[in-house]
């Protein structure tokens, strides 16, 4: 197969690593190279070989199928060295989307990145950037999330890290959970935080509601079969004031005082210990105070 220039170590007769994203509901969404690695690899490794039969039959692709989930992932890095070692082209792809985005993949690529074996990546759809190109929320700065934690506590916790968090969120989200996921994001961000929800993209019943958490939440409740399917949300960022609070106020007074006493490491971890700062916020004001 084609390769490009990388920085291995070893010699151009070591195989490859695709990594290759397919649809995310869609099959006419695989690209074209995507058909062509698949069908010239020796071998592909597929999250669930039973999912991914269809899409390659689909394509008429008759290669050799291998599971490859979070349960083996660690068992088969040093079957992918061999078989890379011995010239073999190999792909990986994911139930849907781009590998590795919530999906098994990231021990595999980074164990084989380090030994320098040859990785390259075959782009396509991921629900994430789907449900961005079309939620209309600022897509400039934006963080992927994931999954929230599935125990209420939990999930409660990671919200309330994000409060402030002046940049789009993208949560994933799925029918079991989306309703509690949506309450607790009430309850942790308020009734009127701006959020898209786009749900089945690329399918049948492909749907994308804007508008704020309490109306979101309405929405849900009020058909049942809003709440199937697989989502995704994308919530606006903290719009408050995100400009120092009281008490970091006063430990910016507090820091003018110590840095004039103290080493700048020492005064900034006296003003985390009594602030609301953290100490890389602490460390990070006194630098620019002591420039000042
Ligand atoms: N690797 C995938 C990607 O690149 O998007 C994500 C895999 S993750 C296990 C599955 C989750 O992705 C679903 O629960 C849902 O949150 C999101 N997702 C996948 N396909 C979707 C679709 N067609 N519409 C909306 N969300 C989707």
């Amino acid at each position: 197969m084609q390769t490009h220039s990388s920085d291995s170590h070893h010699s151009s007769q070591m195989g490859t690593l695709y990594i290759v994203a397919t649809p995310i509901g869609n099959l006419s969404d695989m690209s074209f190279r995507a058909v062509e690695t698949l069908s010239a690899v020796d071998r592909i490794y597929a999250e669930d070989t039973r999912n991914s039969v269809k899409l390659l039959q689909h394509y008429e692709i008759s290669n050799k199928l291998v599971a490859l989930h979070d349960h083996n992932e660690e068992q088969k890095i040093n079957e992918f060295a061999l078989l890379l070692a011995e010239g073999k082209d190999l792909a990986l792809i994911s139930d849907a989307g781009t590998p590795l985005i919530s999906d098994p993949g990231y021990k595999l690529v980074r164990e084989l990145g380090k030994q320098h074996f040859n990785i390259m990546t075959i782009p396509g759809p991921s629900a994430m950037i789907a449900a961005l190109s079309i939620a209309g929320i600022a897509t400039d700065k934006f963080t992927f999330e994931g999954f929230l934690p599935a125990k209420k506590g939990v999930r409660l916790q990671s919200l309330e890290l994000n409060l402030k968090q002046p940049y789009t969120q993208v949560y994933y989200e799925s029918s079991h959970r989306i309703v509690a996921s949506v309450e607790a994001m009430i309850e942790v961000m308020g009734d009127d935080r701006e959020i898209a929800l786009a749900r089945e993209l690329t399918k049948l019943f492909e749907q994308i509601f804007r508008g704020t958490l309490k109306q979101l939440h309405e929405w849900l409740l009020a058909d049942i079969n809003h709440q199937k399917g697989e989502f995704v949300l994308v919530m606006a960022g903290y719009q408050g004031d995100t400009s120092l609070t009281g008490s970091a106020m006063d430990s910016e007074q507090l820091l003018k005082i110590l840095i004039k006493e103290l080493p700048v490491k020492q005064a900034a971890s006296i003003a985390a210990k009594v602030s609301g700062l953290s100490k890389n916020e602490a460390y990070k004001l006194a630098l620019t105070l002591r420039k000042l």
